[in-house]
């Protein structure tokens, strides 16, 4: 599966350092790949891994890229790496955070230097409050709404939480493209609810 050669299908996962990014990749590839460290600000190089999603009845071959870490120290060129990569053709790009630490400077930097250089401008950018190990965790999910990404998901990459949800969002709203087959017969992802949001105004209705 290695020579898969989907550009169209490429997400790229990025965010500061030791919020759970490998973690997150070996997740959506279903096996070890990328090292885990439990020290921030370790460099790694970039890791690009193919991996066929089966979603709503369909088959995706999916290109997935880790980044290494950015900020602290290396951020000039480390940040230089995610432009890149990011531009290399990535059709969704995972923010990823860590829910216990709620937004900090830090993740904001990143996603300002990612605008700066234009890199979010035309890809989907699906945040992920990562290490959301139970439902309590969520809680601190509205916090990140601040940061203004496509979506917000809670998501535990170690204990497999939100990952189905994940993809679901990413072949909805990426536009994945499923392998053709003469069998493949399409099936709805999910039956979608509408859900109306109302208040009087000024309460915030447009940022919720
Ligand atoms: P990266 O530097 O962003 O790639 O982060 P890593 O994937 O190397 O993970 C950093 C640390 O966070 C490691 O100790 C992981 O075990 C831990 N971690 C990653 N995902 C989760 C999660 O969903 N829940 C918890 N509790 N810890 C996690």
């Amino acid at each position: 599966m290695n020579n898969l050669t989907q550009p169209s299908n490429r997400i790229a996962i990025v965010g500061r350092p030791n919020v759970g990014k490998s973690t997150l990749f070996n997740r959506l590839l279903g096996r070890k790949r990328a090292l885990v460290h439990n020290q921030p600000g370790v460099t790694r190089d970039r890791m690009v891994e193919a991996v066929e999603w089966i979603v709503g009845g369909l088959t995706y071959r999916v290109e997935l890229v880790d980044t290494g870490g950015v900020g602290g120290e290396n951020f000039t060129q480390e940040i230089n790496q995610q432009v890149d990569l990011a531009l290399e053709g990535s059709q969704a790009v995972l923010f990823v955070t860590d829910s216990r630490e709620g937004p900090t400077d830090a993740d904001r930097e990143v996603l300002q230097k990612l605008r700066k250089a234009h890199i979010l401008d035309n890809q989907l950018v699906i945040g992920i409050a990562n290490k959301c190990d139970t439902e309590k965790h969520e809680a601190a999910l509205s916090e990140f709404y601040s940061l203004s990404l496509d979506y917000w998901l809670p998501v535990s990459a170690e204990h497999a939480r939100g990952i189905e949800d994940l993809k679901d969002l990413l072949v909805r709203e990426a536009g994945l493209t499923a392998e053709q087959g003469p069998s493949d017969v399409p099936i709805p992802i999910r039956d979608w609810h509408q859900i109306a949001i109302v208040g009087r105004p000024n309460v915030g209705k447009s940022t919720f």
